[in-house]
């Protein structure tokens, strides 16, 4: 499963990926707990910055989703989830 934290405007460019891709994928709103690099653009986002988390994996193969986030962000909202 990889793994990112991205700011607003690569979680939407990965999602438009993903969908093209019918790759299963779940994003995750929530507030930073730390300050991280976009894995996206590599900006940075501070902590307490609204951040989101993407989790990727494939549906025939590998480990399925298990969850993170929580070890990223705090208060963590659900945004999109395709199984
Ligand atoms: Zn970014």
């Amino acid at each position: 499963m990889k793994r990112d934290i991205r700011c607003l405007t690569c979680r939407k460019d990965i999602e438009v990926a993903l969908k093209a891709e019918s790759e299963p994928y779940k994003i995750v709103r929530g507030h930073a707990i730390n300050n991280f690099l976009c894995d996206g653009c590599g900006i940075e986002l501070k902590k307490d910055a609204t951040v989101y988390a993407v989790s990727i994996w494939h549906r025939n193969h590998g480990a399925g989703y298990e969850p993170w986030e929580s070890e990223y962000v705090t208060t963590p909202v659900t945004e999109a989830e395709v199984a």
